[in-house]
């Protein structure tokens, strides 16, 4: 059955430098990062249909920074979501704290790249709808008239209307960049396991602030992992503005207890 099956070639460079020499030389190459997702699709290997061209990111030493100044937080895209955890704790928006820990367990997320998580085709992360309404910046690497080049694009212009998310062909998502925004509210919920109960799931990510009794700056993601996400600025709107049925002091209570 496996006669005509070889082993893929992995390639495995240890810089940017290094991945762009093979990319450009092996351009229809499949990117591995943790593997988590490629090892758990069927007839991924051996297959006589499967990629021959393997690149393994985790030895790629840019990949794995972290960097912050005032307005941002920057993330390599082989950084595991616990480390993101960790580094971010004390500056990343609570929405997205709440978003990274419920994902999987500690030991689950040890083995989930950023890149990975936001990349995977086939399923589509709660985090996708989380930088979505947070506006953030995927770096992505990719090949043009035999070239590699790199540029950060907002999210936004990645994300087709149906929600789903599209990398141009041959790209490497390498950073990601998350502005350090102030939202005085969040509120997060994902009803159903995203992989158990994968058609039946749902999370919702809202943020906004909450001025006096009305609430501006609101936007919100709806995220279905077999589907992709929903968010338009048409809802967001509608949510803008809005009187809330609550006496001021009771807000402030409320604000307080986030
Ligand atoms: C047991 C288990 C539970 C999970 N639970 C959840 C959950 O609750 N919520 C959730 O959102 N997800 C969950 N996941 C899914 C997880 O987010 C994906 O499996 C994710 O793709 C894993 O990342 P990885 O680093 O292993 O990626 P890989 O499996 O290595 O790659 C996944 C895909 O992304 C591409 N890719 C990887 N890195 C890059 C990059 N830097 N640039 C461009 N493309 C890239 C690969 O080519 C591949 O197509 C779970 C997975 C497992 C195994």
């Amino acid at each position: 059955m496996f006669e005509s099956l070889s082993s893929p070639n992995i390639h495995t460079p240890q810089n940017l430098a290094e991945y762009a020499n093979t990319i450009t030389h092996y351009p229809q190459s499949s990117l591995w990062a943790f593997g988590s997702s490629i090892m758990d699709s069927e007839n991924f290997y051996p297959n006589l249909n499967a990629n021959v061209e393997i690149i393994y990111l985790g030895l790629i030493d840019e990949l794995y920074k972290f960097q912050r100044n005032d307005r941002a937080v920057e993330f390599g895209s082989m950084v595991n979501l616990n480390e993101m955890l960790t580094s971010g704790k004390s500056i990343l928006p609570q929405i997205l704290i709440d978003t990274l820990k419920s994902i999987g367990s500690y030991s689950i997320r040890n083995r989930i790249s950023l890149g990975g998580a936001i990349a995977n085709k086939k399923f589509t992360s709660a985090l996708i709808g989380t930088f979505f309404i947070l506006d953030t910046q995927i770096e992505l690497r990719y090949l043009k008239k035999k070239r590699l080049h790199n540029h950060f694009f907002p999210i936004s212009k990645l994300v087709e209307k149906n929600g789903e998310l599209i990398l141009p062909e041959t790209s490497l998502i390498s950073r990601i960049r998350i502005s350090i925004n102030s939202y005085n509210y969040k509120y997060f919920v994902t009803i159903d396991d995203p992989c158990l109960a994968t058609s039946n799931s749902v999370t919702i990510a809202f943020i906004c602030n909450l001025e006096q009794i009305s609430t501006t700056n609101a936007r919100l993601a709806i995220t279905y992992p077999n589907k992709g996400f929903f968010s338009s600025r048409d809802t967001d709107m509608l949510i803008n503005n809005l009187q809330l049925p609550i006496e001021p002091s009771a807000q402030t209570e409320i604000i307080n207890k986030i």
